[in-house]
């Protein structure tokens, strides 16, 4: 049934969130708590977090590997996240595994970003007891089934299940100005620079809804919405897929901590497989980072057999043909779908820094997770993009530590909306209608 009804919306709303990942809930989760503001947040999927905000590695990750100088966002949301949720985990009873993270210097070169990552740790807010530095000597001492030149061990990284979270906080949003709506498609192909309506699909439906402000959190289709409303057009985006592999229960008791490399190209999406200790525990290792040409490519290359030719020449061409003909860029993506195809390859890259570690122990695929890297002339973003337009505000490049840093991140956000004067005369979320954070503790 067509209920277009020329322009006219079927549906009127103060606020209109497009993405039900962990950054849609947790807007939703601040917006619908602002006394007076009716919100709506669409859903392609049947339910949220079915996508990254359930597809990664699931680390809480203390911010002393970013600069805060390039991943400034990133770097203050995650600091600020990190105590939201373990008051969350603890409310709500659900698993926090204080695993830690040691991240490991390969090469005699990457000791200097050792001593970066101490002073990062300390301007990013962390306590001097929250990390140690080992040298080589020391690294041995503590950890001989491990090979390096030396490694930081952040102690307060923990391990969650970032999908538990994100259904947890959904079921706690207020519902009295709430309106979720499940399986619903914002087109960005039908949207109208300047409108303050949006046509959305909903099986056999479409329909228009109405809006004073829309939020733009629609992660793999967010670049593409920005585009559509005239924003952001130097900037393209890529697909990397990243696959892991279960590791068998009980090998390798003594390894407690996540271990992570330095990475070797920290201009490109490209790390090192890691060793992860989950949340209940059980081990895996991963993600590589596959370029793949569709974004729910969580098989083979693409989902559909136009999509690579779709996404090469989706405009802006310039920094993909730049990428294409860059010659390190083009091995390293094919290692990366090497270690993709083959898990023998993977085992051999966690061999570097694992000596003992025997392919073997490699049991089944993991849940893969696709990364949505925006990238202009320069090369990749570093940190995440807030972009505001007229009668609406677009997150693009929202990756890793987004899950981390999502209850700060949103409540940053609605901050500046707020002072904007975007919902009329300031009123914060109320602490009435809040079971978990205060919000104005944020900002103090
Ligand atoms: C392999 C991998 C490992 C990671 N590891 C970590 C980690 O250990 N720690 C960490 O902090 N972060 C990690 N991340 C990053 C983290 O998962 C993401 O930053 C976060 O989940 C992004 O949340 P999101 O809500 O923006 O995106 P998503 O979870 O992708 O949600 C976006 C939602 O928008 C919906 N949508 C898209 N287009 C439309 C449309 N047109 N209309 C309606 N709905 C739409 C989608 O269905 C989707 O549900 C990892 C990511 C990956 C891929």
């Amino acid at each position: 049934m067509d209920k277009l009804n020329g322009n006219r919306p079927e549906k009127e709303y103060d606020v209109i969130i497009a993405g039900g990942g962990i950054l849609g809930v947790t807007l939703s989760y601040w917006i619908s708590a602002i006394p007076g503001i009716k919100v709506c947040l669409i859903e392609a999927s049947q339910r949220v977090a079915m996508h990254s905000s359930s597809r990664n590695t699931g680390v809480i990750h203390r911010p002393f590997y970013m600069n805060p100088d390039k991943k400034r966002l990133f770097a203050w949301a995650s600091q600020k996240s990190y105590s939201m949720w373990k008051s969350f985990a603890s409310d709500f009873n659900l698993p926090w595994n204080p695993a830690g993270t040691l991240e490991i210097a390969k090469r005699e070169e990457d000791l200097k970003r050792l001593d970066a990552f101490s002073n990062w740790a300390v301007k990013n807010g962390m306590g001097n007891d929250e990390f140690r530095i080992f040298d080589e000597k020391e690294m041995k001492q503590e950890y001989p089934y491990l090979a390096g030149k030396g490694a930081i061990l952040s102690k307060t990284d923990t391990s969650v299940d970032f999908g538990i979270f994100t259904n947890t906080l959904f079921r706690s949003i207020n519902r009295e100005n709430f309106t979720f709506m499940p399986g619903t498609y914002l087109e960005p192909e039908n949207i109208d620079i300047g409108s303050s309506s949006i046509l959305v699909v909903n099986g056999e439906n479409r329909f228009r809804l109405g809006f004073r402000h829309l939020i733009n959190a629609a992660g793999s289709d967010s670049l593409k919405i920005a585009h559509k409303m005239g924003l952001a057009k130097d900037k393209g985006m890529l697909h990397f897929r990243g696959d892991y592999w279960k590791v068998r229960e009980n090998a390798f008791p003594e390894i407690r901590h996540n271990i992570y490399t330095i990475p070797e190209h920290p201009e490109f999406p490209f790390l090192d497989p890691h060793f992860i200790v989950r949340h209940d525990d059980s081990r895996q290792i991963g993600p590589n980072a596959a370029p793949v040409f569709s974004p729910y490519a969580y098989e083979g290359i693409s989902e559909r057999l136009l999509d690579p030719l779709r996404t090469l020449f989706e405009k802006p061409f310039m920094p993909k043909l730049k990428l294409l003909t860059d010659r390190e860029f083009l091995q390293l993506a094919w290692s990366e779908w090497e270690s993709s195809l083959i898990k023998n390859k993977m085992g051999l890259r966690v061999k570097e820094f694992i000596p003992g570690f025997k392919n073997d122990v490699l049991l089944d695929r993991g849940i893969a997770g696709i990364r949505h890297s925006v990238i202009d002339s320069d090369g990749f973003l570093e940190d995440s993009m807030v972009i505001d337009g007229p009668l609406s505000t677009h997150i693009i490049n929202y990756n890793s530590p987004g899950a981390t840093g999502s209850p700060a991140y949103s409540a940053l956000i609605v901050h500046n909306l707020l002072e904007a004067g975007v919902f009329g005369e300031r009123k914060n979320p109320s602490s009435r209608l809040l079971s978990i954070w205060n919000f104005e503790n944020l900002f103090l």
